[in-house]
């Protein structure tokens, strides 16, 4: 009862993200009452695993009594400050902590308050350096084929994914679109690193010709998650990063679905052993609990900016909720949990539970693809094995799917035809083989 009450409230004024609100007509919205763990509970008393993370944010399950503590100390002393001419312990605290668990090279934080903001920082700063270095003719973005960074327009322009991005195409700035090194495309036999390097021949080329007008290269490192959790091999991070450097061109790693353990290291690009020279993140670095975003750099990019004021070099972007103390001490509390616990070591355990549970999927006549990165499998559905022919969109299975595992007390939310499992890393062995299970009842219904 109490759930509908609420559902009828919420449609009478409220419109939600990625929604096509009509659907609410037959698909019931859920309140939800309260989250512990891994699951999340409606008024209703029924109970859902939460097997995205609720859309990937959330580390070390919902209402964690780590996270918790840590915020209510905070708000007791400070909730937000400007941050502009006065700063605060937990931002400062954060910022060293960023400083010394990323990549090697990045020594500068930048806070923003969502993954856009920090895409549209990365973007303007890229920009801003190259015109205060005086090459004004390096104004092009770089992105991969089926990208996706955000949905503000500077981020919505370097994506790629046509759903979000074919109607705003009119609003926004041109960019270079390189083929995309994703492996669903490799040939039979042929290995992910062999693919993916076979593909960088492409952005090499583009490169080549292009240099001179490119600020920057933005990618997704290792997986393109909006994209449909698409995968490739570390290689062509690894490749991009050395022709980024022979072009002069920077290198922007979005981390802001991957980062924080999500693909077995605690940054994807390590897997490659690079240092990008942006590198943004978000999502998981406050646990999934308050929106922030940060935007690490070099030396050398904030040195193009620093100068007598008069020369207006600095870089003057800003949000109200820049470096908010309680997101960032929920950032803090976050990153105190990988320190003091082995969630790197743990989560190895967890994937390869993830890889056994999901083989299954592999003898379905309707999956053309089982892949695995780190903490993230997908399953991707074709309307043909053999040909890979994909079910018309119109069908919407995914949604199907979606409807069916809610019925179970999953929440699976896949994307188009895949269905994806990025579920918190407090799962247990018992919830990940009831998240599989379900899922294989889901697209066999
Ligand atoms: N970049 C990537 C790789 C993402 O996955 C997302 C969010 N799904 C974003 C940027 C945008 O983050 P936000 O939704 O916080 O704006």
């Amino acid at each position: 009862m109490k759930n509908s009450l609420l559902s009828q409230r919420d449609l009478a004024v409220l419109w939600h993200p990625c929604t096509q609100m009509h659907d609410h007509e037959t698909q019931p919205l859920i309140p939800i009452k309260s989250g512990h763990g891994v699951w999340l509970e409606d008024f209703e008393g029924n109970h859902y695993l939460d097997a995205i993370s609720s859309w990937w944010v959330n580390l070390f399950g919902h209402a964690n009594p780590i996270i918790n503590a840590a915020l209510k100390a905070q708000l007791d002393n400070l909730e937000h400050v400007i941050f502009a001419g006065f700063t605060h312990e937990a931002a400062i605290e954060l910022a060293e902590k960023l400083v010394a668990i990323t990549p090697a090279g990045l020594s500068r934080c930048f806070y923003a308050d969502n993954g856009s903001a920090a895409v549209e920082v990365a973007l303007k700063m890229s920009f801003h350096f190259w015109q205060n270095r005086g090459q004004s003719r390096k104004t092009k973005f770089i992105t991969l084929e089926n990208s996706y960074h955000g949905e503000t327009l500077g981020a919505l322009a370097v994506g790629d994914v046509a759903l979000y991005k074919k109607t705003y195409a009119p609003l926004l700035m041109d960019v270079i679109t390189a083929p995309s090194p994703d492996c669903y495309f490799r040939d039979e036999g042929e290995s992910w690193a062999d693919y993916s390097t076979r593909q960088f021949a492409h952005i090499e080329r583009i490169l080549q010709e292009n240099a001179n007008e490119v600020c920057a290269v933005i990618v997704e490192p290792l997986v393109q998650c909006a994209g449909g959790m698409r995968m490739y091999d570390a290689i062509y991070l690894k490749l991009l990063r050395a022709t980024c450097d022979k072009y002069n061109v920077h290198l922007i790693a979005d981390e802001i679905a991957v980062g924080f353990g999500r693909t077995g290291t605690l940054f994807a690009c390590e897997q490659a052993d690079i240092s990008p020279d942006f590198l943004c993140l978000s999502k998981g670095l406050t646990g999934g609990y308050l929106p922030l975003s940060a935007v690490l750099t070099t030396n050398d990019i904030y040195a193009a900016f620093y100068d007598d004021y008069s020369k207006l070099t600095a870089f003057l972007h800003s949000h109200s909720y820049t470096g908010n103390a309680l997101a960032c001490r929920a950032a803090l509390a976050t990153l105190g949990i990988f320190e003091t616990q082995n969630v790197l070591g743990n989560n190895q355990v967890l994937a390869a539970t993830m890889k056994t549970l999901s083989q299954r999927f592999l003898n379905h006549p309707n999956v053309a693809e089982v892949r695995q990165t780190g903490m993230i499998v997908a399953i991707e559905l074709v309307k043909n094995k053999r040909t890979r022919e994909a079910y018309p969109w119109q069908e919407r299975r995914g949604l199907q799917v979606y409807r069916y595992a809610l019925s179970k007390g999953v929440l699976l939310r896949p994307l188009g035809n895949v269905i994806y499992f990025i579920p918190p890393y407090v799962i247990t062995p018992e919830e990940l083989a009831l998240m599989f299970d379900v899922a294989w009842q889901a697209i066999t219904a």
